[in-house]
């Protein structure tokens, strides 16, 4: 019989298989084991909307048989079986999920990292060289055979087979020097492994083992009698409570389940009893999913009834800005074949994700308090989600979430939560600014300023944060101000009659220059609360640059402009050199000087060409 040929990738990933120096070789049999518990589960599933499947939940399992003289293992399950093109397509090609893995997975050639994820069945070929898999669909007569000996492609035949579901055997590899394969042939191997990855499979997976009992009637003479023995504890790890359950099977369970090379970064267990039951394992990741912000991303939790999985992500338990957490809700108030649509509006779903919001914001507060350094690793990765909570909801979840966040504090240049804030004497606001960068941030002129006065700052540096501000308004009745905006009211009773006088005396000044810029700004006002620097921009009214820079960056969205005042400093020699200059050559001077402030602001110039030209053309004199 002619041999199929692989598809391509699958054909790369196969070559990466079979010569991995992945040394974790013992994840190939997790792998086959965790696809037999899902054709179990499909099994199940299928039974309760088709009449004609009769499946008692308990007749299903997975046996395991090692044969010693032919080098095999062999992996049994009575789940949903595979018919000849679901063979065809299942194995021949790899599976949507595993390819654009395997294609990321490929790009930076990290070949080791591969068998931690669900590469699934291929990894059979890291312990075997040849892999046969005989397969009846339930209800059908037929069943087939593929077979592969890796590379050179695979076959698929009809074959004999008794019963319904999949048998996987593995013919095992030739010991190497540093890898003994026989080693999986033996039952204390394999019953380590089961342990490791698979004690909370809810099937139970059981092995042929051979036992050494007194012969019948005989005191001393014994003989060998072979009996199936279940492997697995069976009990699904999130009914566990913490306490009985080591950080290594969490950590186990957390990589294998979730497709994630590094384990959790907190664990987080609830078994809730009452009106509604449910046990939930929940777990924060230690790095944020690449494509946490984006359409792509699936947020959820997987949902149990009663341990058989009824939905892989159950969108509805976990609100937006929890949707890096994930885990496993467990409830046996939940029947069975809920559809999609009525989960959405099902009063059990919603009292359920109501107390999982709550217990995932109270362990992140415990975190906080019990544990600084480690939650602010935490905020490092998920803060922007909890920003956008309170930004999204339109301050819904302010109340919930305001004491979760941190921002730079000038003071310290470290983390502070909004109560950690000092306040001056009389303050009544909290003071922040935008900006790109901590480090750009220390080096605008108003900042300079604000700190030689001895006020504390809070640094926004993520897009997001002045409108998640605007959303919150203020925290425990003080106000959020942009130290940018130009109703600042800093100045001392002394400084401000100064500036009076100042604004008076050069009246005609500011109204030339006003004129000159009545397109672009609101007012020209000097100050004296910028040290050393010659000019900034504040803002009046909603929209500040810095936000005005976020939202001229959004696809589609419409230009908006802030309402910028341009603001001189009083003390600066360039205030003597305005006031001698002729109408036109300062009408030009205000033009260099708005666009100067413009990108000390990092804002883009309007008109570029105009500018440089005047720059040059002052240079020239
Ligand atoms: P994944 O499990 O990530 O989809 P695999 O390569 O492990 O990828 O398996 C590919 C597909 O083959 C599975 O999605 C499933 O449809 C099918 N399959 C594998 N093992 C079995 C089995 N024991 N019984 C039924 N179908 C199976």
């Amino acid at each position: 019989m002619k041999k199929k040929q692989f598809k391509a990738e699958s054909k790369k990933l196969l070559d990466l298989m079979i010569h991995s120096i992945y040394t974790n070789k013992e994840i190939s049999i997790r792998e086959l084991i965790s696809n037999a518990s899902d054709a179990l589960d499909k099994a199940y599933f299928n039974s309760l909307t088709k009449k004609e499947m009769k499946i008692k939940k308990e007749d299903l399992k997975i046996q395991i048989f090692l044969d010693k003289d032919k080098k095999t293992i062999t992996i049994k399950d009575n789940g949903c079986g595979m018919n000849k093109e679901e063979l065809e397509n299942n194995l021949g090609t790899i599976a949507e999920s595993g390819s654009s893995l395997f294609k990321s997975q490929n790009q930076d050639e990290n070949i080791s990292i591969i068998g931690q994820f669900g590469v699934g069945f291929y990894s059979a070929f890291m312990i075997a060289n040849k892999v046969t898999v005989k397969s009846k669909p339930y209800g059908s007569k037929e069943a087939y055979l593929w077979e592969s000996e890796g590379n050179d492609g695979y076959i698929i035949e009809e074959c004999k087979k008794k019963d319904y579901g999949t048998e996987i055997i593995l013919t095992m590899k030739e010991d190497e020097e540093d890898e003994v394969y026989s080693d999986y042939l033996e039952e204390y191997k394999i019953r380590s492994i089961i342990k490791k990855y698979s004690n909370y499979i809810k099937y139970p997976i059981e092995m042929e083992v051979t036992k050494k009992e007194l012969k019948e009637g005989s005191k001393e003479e014994y003989e060998e009698k072979t009996e199936m023995e279940t492997l697995n504890s069976m009990i699904p790890i999130w009914k566990k409570k913490k306490s009985e359950v080591t950080d290594e099977e969490y950590d186990n369970f957390y990589t294998s389940t979730f497709y994630d090379y590094e384990k959790p970064f907190q664990v987080i267990d609830s078994h809730v009893e009452g009106l509604t039951e449910y046990d939930a394992l929940l777990f924060i990741p230690s790095h944020s999913p690449f494509d946490l912000y984006t359409k792509d991303y699936k947020k959820g939790l997987q949902l149990y009834s009663n341990g058989v999985l009824i939905q892989e992500h159950c969108e509805e338990l976990l609100p937006d800005h929890y949707s890096f957490v994930k885990g496993i809700v467990d409830s046996k108030d939940l029947p069975l074949n809920i559809s999609r649509e009525t989960l959405q509006q099902n009063k059990i779903i919603e009292r359920i994700a109501s107390n999982v919001e709550k217990k995932i914001t109270s362990e992140l507060k415990k975190l906080l308090e019990n544990d600084r350094e480690k939650y602010e690793t935490f905020y490092r990765n998920f803060g922007l989600a909890l920003k956008l909570g309170i930004y999204q909801s339109y301050g819904m979840k302010k109340d919930a979430l305001q004491d979760l966040l941190l921002f730079t504090s000038s003071k310290t240049m470290k983390f502070k939560t909004l109560n950690e804030y000092e306040y001056l004497d009389k303050q009544d606001k909290i003071y922040y600014v935008v900006g790109e960068t901590n480090d750009k941030i220390n080096l605008m002129p108003q900042v300079e300023a604000m700190k030689e006065k001895g006020y504390d700052i809070l640094y926004l540096t993520d897009d997001i944060d002045e409108f998640v501000m605007n959303m919150m308004h203020e925290y425990n009745g003080k106000h959020f101000e942009n130290i940018l905006s130009s109703k600042l009211d800093i100045e001392t009773e002394e400084e401000k009659k100064e500036l009076e006088k100042i604004n008076e005396e050069k009246k005609n000044l500011i109204s030339t220059m006003k004129e000159t810029l009545k397109n672009v700004v609101k007012d020209v006002k000097f100050t004296t609360s910028l040290s050393n620097h010659p000019v900034c921009l504040a803002s009046e009214g909603q929209i500040s640059a810095g936000m005005e820079k976020v939202l001229n960056t959004l696809p589609n969205g419409e230009k908006v402009k802030a309402e910028e005042v341009l603001m001189i400093n009083a003390k600066h020699p360039i205030v003597k050199k305005l006031e001698g200059l002729k109408k036109e050559e300062l009408e030009k001077y205000a033009k260099v000087l708005y666009n100067q402030a413009r990108l000390i602001e990092g804002l883009s110039l309007d008109n570029p060409s105009e500018i440089t030209d005047i720059i040059c053309e002052l240079l020239a004199k």
